[in-house]
């Protein structure tokens, strides 16, 4: 499922933190599916066992949170195409940005397009 990101494996900081977000919501609605079914077949005891408006309830939330976070994979694809390569000033590397400020998806150094953090590598300026 990974395979519509071969070949783009540029991200952003933004983006790897959206990626990883919708990689958790796939595994969250996994579990929950999971657990609507177990509860059906019993392993919850009793309380759930052979009901099969819980299993129906559990189900649709799980799929819903799967799809959305499928979504959310298309999404941040088409926001991978949008971001502007760069080459990090830190660590020479070439990361991508998306917007105005962002994060090196290598070292963690904040890059910006403001001109108010240009500087931000001189800490010898005097006021403010
Ligand atoms: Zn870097």
């Amino acid at each position: 499922m990974m395979s519509f990101f071969q070949g783009s494996n540029l991200f952003s900081g933004k983006l790897n933190k959206l990626r990883t977000m919708a990689l958790g919501v796939v595994f969250v609605g996994i579990i929950i599916m999971y657990l609507g079914y177990a509860g059906y077949a019993g392993f919850l005891g009793g309380l759930f066992q052979g009901s099969g408006i819980f299993m129906s309830i559990m189900m649709v939330i799980g799929l819903l949170l799967t799809v959305s976070s499928f979504l959310l994979y298309f999404w941040v694809g088409m926001l991978s195409t949008r971001a502007v390569q760069v080459e990090c000033p830190t660590c020479r590397k070439p990361t991508k940005m998306l917007g105005t400020t962002d994060d090196c998806m290598f070292c963690g150094q904040r890059l910006s397009f403001d001109p108010k953090y240009a500087s931000h590598s001189q800490d010898s300026q005097p006021q403010s």
